[in-house]
């Protein structure tokens, strides 16, 4: 644990194997009320990391409140093991509801993601919903949660945390904002060495990508001295990572495009096979089952950033959506 601004402390609890490798918990310290941000997995090892920091900074879980960023299990696992220790656990109001109802194994929420894996032509492919990180790791109790919505404001000590929305990885991913410390807690919205994955979320949650990017330029606007993200290094310079990612995901819509002009009408499935991706496989056959998810997701965000710009048609045929070029 160390100490990366005055009463704000970083414990990096690890995520076994994740190659996200850890996870950044914050913990905000002051006399009257503390702070959390974010847990790490559900597991024995993070909960003892968890609670051996909070006892060495003597902390109160009664006047304890924890931040959720959004609603991916790395970030929610400990989370109910919080509440039940009195601890007032806050989330936005569309990632807690997602995050609840995945939950329940035969639930709406993992009856859309099959849904959403027939649509992208991955049927095929024969993946086993057992294999889906998120629901292997998903939570195992219902959080009462209460819902933070942008402008919201947690006061501890001298520092005055404002909620704002940062939607994109997640569709209701919030941050918390320190205008006078110019401190921004990001979750996954802005990484240093790795670029966040954006998927695509289905029909009710529309241009995830295009979301993403405005959440981007509003932090890009934003005068930030310390942009503490939720994994890896903490990035020092805002504006250029912004700028880096906002390229890669330039270059991803060329790409995505280019195989629709190679192989005309493409189901997502055709379009992932044919992007690059930087992953130790031959080919689409070599592809971890657990990733399929991921790069199909990947790609038909980008697939629905170029229907929303107008460069591409999408239509269903015999229940799978394929692309096309305009
Ligand atoms: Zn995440």
């Amino acid at each position: 644990m160390v100490e990366i601004y005055k009463n704000i402390y970083l414990v990096e609890i690890p995520l076994k194997g994740n190659p996200l490798k850890s996870l950044n918990c914050f913990i905000i310290k002051s006399n009257e009320q503390n702070l959390i941000v974010d847990t790490g997995f559900n597991t024995k090892e993070s909960k003892d990391l968890l609670m051996g920091a909070l006892k060495k900074l003597n902390i109160d879980l009664n006047k304890t409140l924890l931040f959720l960023t959004h609603l991916h299990s790395d970030h929610t696992g400990l989370a109910s093991f919080l509440e039940e220790n009195k601890v007032k656990v806050y989330i936005s109001k569309i990632d807690g509801k997602l995050l609840n109802s995945s939950l329940d194994k035969d639930g709406v929420y993992w009856a859309g993601v099959v849904k959403g894996a027939v649509l992208q032509g991955l049927e095929k492919d024969n993946l086993n919903l057992e294999e889906h990180p998120g629901y292997k790791y998903r939570p195992s109790k219902k959080l009462k949660y209460i819902s933070a919505e942008e402008g919201d404001s947690f006061n501890i000590g001298e520092y005055n945390f404002k909620v704002i929305n940062l939607q994109g990885h997640t569709p209701g991913l919030m941050g918390l904002y320190e205008e006078n410390h110019k401190i921004l807690f990001c979750g996954d919205h802005i990484l240093g060495e790795i670029t966040p994955n954006i998927t695509y979320w289905g029909e009710g949650y529309g241009d995830s990508l295009g979301k993403y990017m405005e959440s981007l330029d509003k932090v890009y606007n934003m005068d930030v001295l310390h942009l503490f993200s939720s994994h890896r290094l903490l990035v020092k310079n805002h504006r250029e990572r912004i700028a880096e990612i906002k390229k890669h995901h330039e270059k991803r819509l060329h790409e995505a495009s280019n195989v629709l002009l190679k192989y005309g009408s493409s189901t997502v499935r055709t379009v992932t096979k044919n992007l690059h991706w930087d992953i130790r496989s031959k080919d689409w056959n070599d592809f971890p089952n657990s990733q399929k998810w991921f790069a199909a997701g990947e790609a038909q965000a980008h697939l629905e950033r170029l229907r929303e710009l107008g460069e591409v048609k999408s239509e269903l045929i015999n229940g799978i959506i394929y692309y096309r070029l305009i």
